[in-house]
C-alpha cells in the first residue's frame, strides 16, 4: 500500500496513532471495523473497486501496511503472516542460481530459511562477519542478488553498518538489494532505507505487534519494482495475514513510541544492574559504553532497544535454577511483549544453528537473552535479582 504523503510530516507518535487510519465512512467509527469479508462487491466484470478478494488485498492490511511504511518514512510495505513468510518472499523473488551474502549473526529461522530451504532451490549463501563492512568486498560473485543483514543481531547484539554495506552493494553490484532485519529496533530506533538499504524486513510478532498474541511480518521498500513482486508474491504465494491479526498490529502500532521509550529505559536499568553482577561474565547490549561498537551504535541508531543478552558462571544448571527461580518473567522463546520474557537461545531460537558457529557468535550454554519488558523496572531487578542469588545456592 502507498504511503500517504500529505501525513509524512507528522511526527512519529502521531503517525503511528493516524496513518492509514481514517474513521470508517459508513458508522463514523473512530477505529475502522474488521472486515472479516473474503470477497468484495464489483460494480462490472472488468472493474475492482479497492478489493476484491482478501489474499491479494483488505481494508485492515491496507491500514496497517500505510502505518508501517509511514513510520519507516517509505513508500511501500506488504504484510505476510510471519516474519518467517517475508524471508521465504524475499527468497521467492531471487531467480534461480542466485548467490547471496548473509551477516553471520542471524536469527536461528533466517539461517535455517537460507542454510536449508533456498539451498535446495539452487540459491548460495555466503555467511559471514560482516562487523568489518569492508570485507564485503572480496565475497561478490557475478550472481550475487541479494546481501541480508540483521543489525542489532538475535541474540548476542554485533552491529553491522548499514550504510558502508549499502555502499559497497551499490558500488560493486547493482543489480543486488540490501534487506536489512530491524526487528530488534522497530522503526522508531533506527530507518535503514534512509541509510540506503532497499528492504527493511520485521517480525511484527515481536515490538511491532507488542502484545505476543499475532504473528506477522512484513517488508517495506521505496523501490516500485520490488513493492510489485512483493505484492505478487502475496497474491500469488498466498502468505498473507488474517485481516484480525492485522488489525491487531495495526493496533499495537499506536503506542509503539511509548512501549519503546519504556521498554529501552527498563533495559538499560537491568543491563547496568548486570554488569555489576558478581555472576555475570558478559553482558551484550548496545546501550552499554562497553560495547565493542558502540560509536556505530550511536551514530546508527536513534535509540538502544530493550533485548539485553548476559551469560553467567557455571552450567546449564545453574542456568535452569535461574528460571525456576523467577516469579514474574516467563522462560519463553519469544520477544518484544510487555512482559518481561527469558530464554537460552543454545536450545531455543538457535537450536538448529551448527554448533561452531554458535560459539564463534558468542551463543554458550550459560548465555541468557532477556526481552525487557514494561512492567516496574524496579520489580524485573527484584525479579533477576533473587534469581540469580538463588541459582547458586547449594540444593
Ligand atoms: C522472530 C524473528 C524472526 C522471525 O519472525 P516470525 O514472525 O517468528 O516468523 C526474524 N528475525 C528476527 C530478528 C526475529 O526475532
Amino acid at each position: 500500500m502507498a504511503n500517504d504523503t500529505k501525513q509524512s510530516m507528522q511526527g512519529f507518535g502521531t503517525r503511528a496513532i493516524h496513518a492509514g487510519q481514517e474513521p470508517d465512512p459508513a458508522t463514523g467509527a473512530v477505529i475502522p471495523p474488521i472486515s472479516l469479508s473474503t470477497t468484495f462487491t464489483q460494480p462490472a466484470a472488468e472493474v475492482i473497486q479497492g478489493f476484491d478478494y482478501t489474499r491479494a488485498g483488505n481494508p485492515n492490511r491496507n491500514a496497517f501496511e500505510t502505518a508501517i511504511a509511514s513510520l519507516e518514512g517509505a513508500e511501500y510495505a506488504s504484510a505476510f503472516s510471519s516474519g518467517t513468510a517475508v524471508t521465504s518472499a524475499v527468497l521467492s523473488i531471487l531467480p534461480a542460481g542466485s548467490h547471496l551474502i548473509a551477516s553471520d549473526a542471524l536469527y536461528g529461522g533466517t539461517y535455517e530459511s537460507f542454510a536449508k530451504i533456498a539451498s535446495k532451490h539452487g540459491i548460495e549463501t555466503t555467511i559471514a562477519d560482516l562487523r568489518n563492512p569492508h570485507d564485503i568486498a572480496g565475497l561478490f560473485k557475478p550472481n550475487t542478488k541479494m546481501v541480508w543483514i540483521e543489525t542489532p543481531s538475535n541474540p548476542t547484539l554485533r552491529i553491522v553498518d548499514i550504510q558502508a554495506i549499502a555502499q559497497h552493494i551499490h558500488q560493486h553490484n547493482k543489480d543486488a538489494f540490501l534487506v536489512v532485519d530491524n526487528t530488534f529496533m522497530t522503526p522508531y530506533f533506527q530507518n535503514p532505507l534512509q541509510l540506503g538499504a532497499d528492504v527493511v524486513m520485521h517480525s511484527v510478532t515481536k515490538y511491532i505487534n507488542g502484545h505476543s498474541d499475532v504473528l506477522m511480518g512484513v517488508a517495506v521498500t521505496n523501490s516500485p519494482a520490488l513493492h510489485k513482486e512483493f505484492q505478487y508474491v502475496q497474491d500469488c504465494m498466498g502468505g498473507v495475514p488474517s485481516p484480525f491479526d492485522c488489525y491487531l498490529a495495526r493496533r499495537g502500532l499506536m503506542t509503539l513510541e511509548v512501549r519503546m521509550d519504556r521498554h529501552e529505559q527498563n533495559a538499560i536499568q537491568l543491563a547496568e544492574y548486570l554488569v555489576n553482577h558478581p555472576q555475570v561474565t558478559a553482558v551484550y547490549y548496545p546501550g552499554l559504553e562497553s560495547h565493542p561498537q558502540h560509536a556505530l551504535v550511536r551514530r546508527q541508531q536513534k535509540g538502544y532497544g530493550a533485548m539485553v543478552s548476559f551469560d553467567i558462571k557455571g552450567n546449564l544448571d545453574n542456568v535452569n535454577r535461574f528460571y525456576k527461580h523467577l516469579k514474574m518473567a516467563k522462560l519463553a522463546t519469544s520477544l518484544g511483549g510487555a512482559e518481561s520474557l527469558v530464554s537460552s537461545p543454545v536450545y531455543m531460537s538457535h537450536g538448529h544453528v551448527p554448533p561452531a558457529l554458535r560459539a564463534s557468535l558468542g551463543i554458550t550454554e550459560t548465555l541468557i537473552r532477556a526481552s525487557v519488558g514494561i512492567e516496574n523496572v524496579e520489580d524485573i531487578i527484584a525479579d533477576f535479582k533473587q534469581a540469580l542469588d538463588n541459582a547458586y545456592l547449594k540444593a
